[in-house]
């Protein structure tokens, strides 16, 4: 039986923040066809892998949480008549604090929602408005009481480091207040200019000045220190949890496991192919609506190049970092003599032990970089 990790993209948003570089619409009026449309995805997913267990299923997006109570039902219904789901599966859903209200958090949790994923982003006023978020401090603060109150026993603060404006004292201050929620599990990103975003444009018109790189290196130093301190625990470069909730779907990203994307613009992961799906709503429900083939746009079987850069990247992501033998065996290579030059140029952020290379916290803020010295070594 093939056991797979399931995400669901619900490109949904009431507006655009400057940053974004996710596929997303403000089109609501399709809010009713792409859920009619992920039935059937759902449907031809189950048909194709019959025998699936689902391990995780994680909404993200888009808003998912903008989406009303009534059609996030229909699609968890839709899952439960064609999937296997484990006992205890972690089902996440991101969601935003203007949409939770105590009666929406209620019904998140009545159809089986268990994990929430609340994109806080900052505890400080003028952090939101320069992000162009949708939500205020007050209803950041709210909506993850009232989570508590409807029953969420497993919540994940997102918090960005790195705006021009913030200075480590703010920052500081903004990490002690996510911690007096005492949540599960913290996501920290650094701010990163995407092409093609509003945020992009700015920094070209010179209309915003970019935060000093030293200062986000104390910043994300400062934030190891502060929630290491705390009791979480630093497993992945942007993500911090309590012993026993990490986030098994993003984990399974970062083990190389199975996982199925379905809705616009998402990617999967089988067997070493992937493929995405087309990235436009209306092209999405037309596929679905029209016929039985799945929206996928592109696929692609990965040789054995692509398979070890794969592993580069999701694993020098981790605490625990790669494992030689089994880079060794993915490329037929000798890891000692493939990566000598990265190796030696990156040794002051590296550490290895027990058969394993991992990045140091330093390593972690230059994680690009080095990825990129590994990869172009193979
Ligand atoms: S709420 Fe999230 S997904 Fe939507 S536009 Fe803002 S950053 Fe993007």
């Amino acid at each position: 039986m093939s056991e797979f990790n399931l995400y669901i993209h619900i490109p949904f948003c009431e507006r655009v923040c400057i940053y974004c570089d996710f596929y997303v619409t403000t089109a609501r009026k399709y809010m009713d066809g792409f859920t009619q449309a992920m039935t059937k995805e759902i449907t031809l997913y189950a048909q194709r892998y019959p025998d699936a267990k689902l391990r995780t299923v994680y909404f993200g997006g888009g808003t998912p949480s903008y989406l009303p109570a009534e059609n996030l039902t229909t699609i968890m219904n839709q899952l439960r008549s064609s999937f296997n789901i484990v006992q205890n599966a972690e089902i996440t859903l991101e969601a935003n604090p203007n949409n939770l209200s105590y009666e929406k958090l209620k019904s998140l949790r009545d159809i089986g929602i268990n994990r929430l994923s609340i994109g806080v982003q900052s505890f400080k006023e003028e952090d939101l408005k320069f992000l162009t978020r949708n939500h205020n401090l007050k209803q950041a603060r709210e909506s993850i009481t009232y989570a508590r109150a409807a029953g969420f026993d497993n919540i994940s603060i997102d918090l960005i480091f790195g705006l021009p404006e913030q200075t480590l004292s703010t920052w500081e201050q903004n990490i002690t207040e996510a911690l007096a929620f005492s949540p599960e599990h913290i996501s920290v990103y650094n701010l990163t200019v995407e092409e093609r975003t509003h945020l992009s444009k700015m920094v070209q018109q010179k209309k915003v000045d970019l935060q000093d790189e030293q200062i986000e290196l104390e910043m994300f130093l400062k934030t190891i220190q502060l929630l290491m301190q705390a009791g979480y625990e630093h497993y992945e470069i942007s993500n911090y949890g309590k012993s026993g909730f990490h986030s098994r779907h993003n984990s399974s990203y970062w083990q190389g496991s199975s996982y199925l994307g379905l809705g616009p613009s998402a990617h999967s992961f089988h067997d070493q192919r992937r493929w995405w799906n087309v990235r436009d709503i209306k092209k999405y429900i037309e596929i679905l609506e029209t016929g039985n083939t799945l929206p996928v746009d592109v696929m692609e079987a990965l040789n054995v190049q692509q398979q070890c850069t794969e592993y580069i990247f999701l694993n020098l992501r981790k605490k625990e970092g790669l494992d030689i033998g089994e880079i060794e065996k993915i490329g037929g290579l000798i890891f000692f003599d493939t990566f000598k030059n990265p190796l030696e140029k990156c040794k002051e952020f590296i550490i290895g032990e027990n058969g394993r290379v991992r990045l140091s916290d330093k390593g972690f803020f230059l994680y690009n970089k080095i990825c990129e010295e590994f990869v172009s070594a193979l």
